[in-house]
């Protein structure tokens, strides 16, 4: 019997965890826990706010809270809603479905849980998802998905890494059903 094809797992990563200068201001946020974990997975950087076309540097975004849901705008020029390219992004890439995303902590677009929501006062009134995680999880609502920050923490990583290699492997389960004989 031939041995099972092997794949690392393939992991989504903000980009500029990864040392990337995609930031607003033109800065990376690089992160050596992050980075360290290349040695175990396939990490592809991903920049959603690149992506849709805003510049670098470019003006902050933030969300705000609406009656419709949250909506992703600059806090300089609230006209200026890229909330849709950020979904559509989401949506495109959850089709890739990776094994698992490591996302910048607190970002409107990138956020697992942690972005910071406004009123139209532009005050906090809670927390949300960033926007191109928030699609991400409407098409996959399972992928494993931790920020930088909860990374520190070897209870949260251990668990995260564990559902990425389960994910991974499924993926590998479900090769082999499709080899035929001579592969
Ligand atoms: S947090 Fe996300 S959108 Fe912002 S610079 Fe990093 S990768 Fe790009």
């Amino acid at each position: 019997m031939q041995a099972s094809k092997q794949r690392r797992p393939r992991v989504g990563v903000s980009a500029c965890l990864l040392g990337d200068t995609v930031r607003y201001d033109g800065g990376h946020k690089r992160n050596e826990t992050v980075l360290a974990l290349g040695e175990e997975l396939e990490l592809i950087p991903l920049c959603p706010e690149f992506t849709i076309g805003l510049g670098i540097p470019r003006p902050p975004l933030a969300v705000f809270r609406q009656p419709d849901g949250p909506r992703v705008r600059q806090l300089e020029d609230r006209r200026v809603d890229v909330t849709d390219d950020l979904r559509e992004f989401g949506h495109m890439t959850a089709w890739k479905e990776l094994d698992g995303y490591i996302l910048k902590a607190r970002s409107p677009s990138c956020a697992a849980d942690d972005a910071p929501l406004l009123d139209e006062a532009g005050q906090a009134v809670g927390t949300t998802a960033g926007l191109f995680a928030l699609a991400i999880r409407e098409e996959d609502a399972d992928v494993p998905m931790i920020s930088e920050e909860a990374l520190q923490d070897s209870e949260r990583r251990e668990a995260f890494l564990a559902a990425v290699r389960a994910r991974a492997g499924r993926d590998r389960s479900l090769a082999r059903l499709l080899q035929t004989p001579d592969d």
